[in-house]
């Protein structure tokens, strides 16, 4: 962190506030692409941290009335330069300002990509939400957006589901926000329910990308999916949607796991059948659809195509020498470390990077902020093509800029994020 302009003779602590592995991660990863491609000083700096960040702390009534938590909330908008900024609301207990910070600069870089006119934001709460009522989750997300609210807006920054948030969630916000101005106001957040001006295909579009990133890899690589086998790390809206798609696409599922553990099948296990076990029991604790095993040990099962789908630092120089995969589709955010990237490129694992493989649900985020700025409704079958067209030409141009620069598929993918942005800002130039 040595080339940071530092205005006093004091010492001081880049990261401050912001510091988790997460945020390090990210930065790490934008440094070393802006090296690569001799990013020009001055905006390497600018873009190293978010523009703009809001912690909150508010109180949170458990349903007994006697106990009332302290809970804290964040949202941050990395850059403000392209449009409104747009990302997800994390609830999950381990959340912090750097976390949200990390996954705000991975948005950025993502809608870049995809030429989406969106800048990157990122909201979370830290709190576990499988432990709170549906009254308190409510209670929760309605005073969040109360607090948020100065921030948001469909001009603004636009919200919308991200690990332990979904339709229901979004639902709240938007009914909320629109409480406080006085009319209904449906593209404040995207991923709502299809009632409320929800986009048709969004709740399975991350699922869906990644799926057809994985047919484009599987040609480029020779593999016919018919005869692969695939695991799948996380079985909420991705990795459940990543799972069905595959299916559908004869590829067999041989392992999936969620918080609670994995499960495995060498001979395959029915997607459908796990998620009826779900929407019976919540989750796939107790299922004996196929033998028990841990998450550590779903990751280096002997697979074709491995997706995780949950939390970030899965795959670490711990285990990716033990990885048995010729695909890793990061369906996550941030599921690779530096060091683990290194172990892969070496030994020949075909990394689809986040920025790439989960940028479907944001793609039709952005469908759906479009159709309810304009109250105008596509079918689904404009949608999947839309998402497939824009998905498609961005998987094209990374795996061009990374066979010609000779560099893995996340730098070149960052690249084309970083460099989209920085041309933004240099046209704009400075204020005042
Ligand atoms: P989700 O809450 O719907 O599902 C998360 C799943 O991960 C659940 O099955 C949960 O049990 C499991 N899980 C949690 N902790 C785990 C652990 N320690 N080990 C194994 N499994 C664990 O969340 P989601 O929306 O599917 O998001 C999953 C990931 O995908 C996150 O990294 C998120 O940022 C990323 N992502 C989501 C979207 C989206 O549209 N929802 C878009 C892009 C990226």
């Amino acid at each position: 962190m040595d080339h940071i302009h530092q205005p006093f003779d004091q010492p001081l602590n880049p990261y401050a506030e912001w510091d988790a592995p997460m945020f390090r991660l990210a930065q790490e990863q934008f440094l070393r692409a802006a090296k690569i491609m001799n990013l020009d000083e001055n905006l390497r700096d600018r873009l190293l941290f978010p523009q703009r960040a809001l912690l909150v702390s508010f109180p949170s009534r458990r349903d007994d009335y006697s106990e009332v938590e302290t809970v804290f909330g964040y949202r941050v908008q990395h850059v403000l330069t392209m449009g409104p900024t747009k990302g997800g609301i994390r609830y999950h207990e381990d959340v912090n300002l750097g976390e949200v910070s990390a996954l705000a600069m991975w948005m950025t870089w993502k809608c870049a990509l995809m030429e989406l006119p969106f800048g990157g934001a990122k909201g979370g709460v830290r709190i576990n939400p499988t432990l709170l009522s549906r009254a308190e989750l409510q209670r929760l997300t309605r005073r969040y957006t109360m607090e948020i609210i100065s921030m948001i807006g469909p001009e603004k920054d636009i919200p919308a589901p991200d690990m332990g948030t979904n339709e229901q969630i979004m639902s709240w916000i938007m009914d909320t926000y629109s409480q406080q101005v006085g009319h209904a106001v449906p593209s404040i957040v995207t991923g709502k329910p299809v009632v409320l001006g929800g986009s048709l295909g969004r709740a399975e579009a991350t699922g869906r990308g990644l799926v057809y990133l994985i047919v484009e890899v599987a040609e480029f690589l020779n593999l016919d999916l018919k005869h692969s086998t695939a695991v799948v790390q996380g079985f909420g809206n991705v990795g459940a949607n990543a799972a069905r798609f595959l299916e559908e696409n004869d590829v067999q599922i041989i392992g999936v796991s969620d918080v609670f553990g994995g499960l495995c099948n060498p001979k395959g296990l029915s997607v459908r059948a796990l998620q009826q076990y779900v929407e019976q029991h919540g989750s796939l604790d107790g299922c004996s659809l196929g033998d028990r095993i841990s998450n550590q040990e779903l990751l280096e099962l002997e697979c074709d195509i491995l997706v995780p789908a949950s939390l970030q630092n899965q795959i670490t120089a711990d285990n990716a020498e033990r990885i048995k995969c010729k695909i890793l589709a990061e369906g996550a955010n941030g599921p690779t470390t530096l060091e683990a990237d290194e172990i892969l490129d070496r030994r020949g694992i075909f990394v689809l990077p986040d920025i790439l493989a989960n940028a479907g649900g944001v793609t039709v985020s952005y469908f759906e902020w479009v159709q309810g700025t304009q109250n105008i409704m596509w079918t689904l079958e404009r949608i999947n093509d839309r998402l497939h067209e824009i998905l498609i030409k961005a998987f094209k141009k990374t795996l061009l800029r990374s066979q010609r620069d000779k560099i893995n598929m996340r730098t070149a993918a960052l690249i084309e994020g970083i460099d989209r942005v920085a041309a933004a800002k240099l046209s704009r130039g400075l204020f005042p």
